[in-house]
């Protein structure tokens, strides 16, 4: 059996007060006829990255309103998370492709993770990402409804890699987009439907953290409290740009002599390039005592990584490709001045001038830091400006919503319940 992912506990209950009386009153009604309804959850690390963030609130509260939910991960091997790595960046826009070999490795730990799965007891399996698309090649066509969900930014795919994981894509009953946008241009797709992730308010990565707290949790990693501080909170990933990010804040030191900044990166086991990467941001501080460069093997954990964020003056998210970024919306949700790149699903949470800034460059991230630091009021107006937007429309009850109409819809059954699906 795939290794059981041990979620814990959670309470629809506990959001009543940030979700709307109206929103919680549907959640229960789509809730209802799922009752024991039982759901595999495919994904390919349980750490480490957006999708995993996700799964820790949307299970438990799948399981809350009376699911009965698995949250399993598939196996792997270093050949294979190579070949997935390629995958990702390929469907991201990347040119390099995969060779045969790595075709064929891919396909292989497909069938094997298919064979660990007793699909008869499921209703519904929700695969995310690629890495386990092709489990439903080896398991498809009994009872169980299948969705797929992409999370990453699919608006330029390499099509080539596209190409090879439509045949799989094709066998689902519905796939899941963060955007429009992120849909293929191919004929044949399932029904497509669309909807932004969410994160969890509750959660101690996003739970309120006061101003003293997080100073001084942020001062036992060493940075001086007394001077600003810019973070940005990623995976070491090219596609997140620290890089960029240690130019901006080099411009914006030429200016501010006190700014610090802080990149904070968690290392998944699903990563091989993260390591590299990470060495490679290293080198690239050149010994600056004032980068701080940290991750979960640092001991920066949920509460850390709320404390650097309470605390940073700016949040920075410079991506070049991002499917989604739920560090926005956290940044955001914890009403800090945020500057991101102008691309992919950041644009629906930052509307440039009215909730952040919306950067194509070191340069304009640079710009957007330093008017922030001039004007610490301003930037605070749009910073709050943010958080309503994230209260509207990104916090996790509205996720589990979504969830629901969508299993109801895939069994045939008509709640009603609105949901954006384009159909292929
Ligand atoms: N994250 C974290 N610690 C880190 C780096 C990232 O907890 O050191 C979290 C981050 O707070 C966010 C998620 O991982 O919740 C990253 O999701 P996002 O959508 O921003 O990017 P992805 O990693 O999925 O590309």
């Amino acid at each position: 059996m795939l290794q059981l992912v041990n979620v814990g506990h959670k309470s629809l209950a506990d959001y009543a007060t940030i979700a709307t009386r109206g929103l919680m009153d549907e959640i229960r009604s789509l809730a209802e006829p799922l009752a024991g309804a039982r759901v595999l959850e495919l994904s390919a690390t349980a750490f480490g990255g957006g999708v995993a963030e996700i799964q820790y609130t949307l299970v438990p509260l799948m399981q809350d309103v009376g699911l009965d939910v698995e949250w399993r991960i598939i196996r792997g091997a270093d050949e294979f998370f190579a070949a997935t790595k390629t995958i990702h960046n390929a469907l991201q826009g990347n040119p390099q492709g995969l060779t045969d070999a790595q075709r064929a490795c891919f396909s292989d730990f497909q069938e094997l993770n298919a064979r660990e799965i007793e699909i008869d007891e499921y209703d519904f399996v929700v695969v995310h990402d690629p890495q386990p698309v092709g489990v439903i090649d080896h398991l498809g066509g009994g009872r169980a409804k299948w969705a797929w969900r992409g999370h990453i930014d699919f608006s330029t795919p390499n099509d080539d890699v596209l190409d090879f994981l439509l045949p799989s894509v094709r066998r689902y009953d519905a796939v899941i987009f963060h955007l429009a946008e992120y849909v293929p241009k191919r004929e044949g797709l399932p029904p497509c439907v669309i909807w932004p992730p969410a994160i969890d308010p509750l959660a101690p990565k996003n739970m309120a953290l006061s101003l003293e707290d997080a100073a001084y949790i942020v001062d036992q990693f060493g940075i001086d409290i007394g001077r600003p501080l810019l973070t940005q909170v990623s995976r070491f990933d090219p596609w997140k740009d620290p890089l960029g990010v240690i130019d901006a804040y080099r411009l914006v030191k030429e200016e501010v002599a006190g700014v610090q900044l802080a990149l904070v990166g968690s290392m998944a086991h699903d990563d091989p390039e993260g390591l590299e990467f990470w060495d490679q941001t290293v080198a690239y501080a050149d010994g600056d005592p004032d980068i701080f460069i940290l991750s979960n093997l640092n001991n920066v954990g949920s509460v850390e990584v709320n404390a650097f964020q309470v605390h940073a003056a700016a949040v920075i998210q410079k991506s070049i490709k991002e499917g989604f970024g739920l560090t926005v919306s956290e940044a955001l949700w914890k009403s800090r001045p945020t500057v991101a790149g102008n691309v992919g699903g950041i644009v629906t949470q930052i509307e440039n001038g009215r909730t952040g800034w919306l950067v194509d460059s070191s340069e304009d991230c640079a710009g957007a830091c330093l008017e922030i630091l001039a004007d610490p009021g301003a930037a605070r107006e749009r910073a709050l400006a943010g958080k309503e937007h994230v209260r509207k429309r990104f916090l996790t009850p509205r996720l589990l919503r979504d969830r629901l109409a969508l299993f109801n819809r895939l069994v045939g059954r008509d709640t009603g319940a609105e949901l954006e699906v384009i159909a292929a």
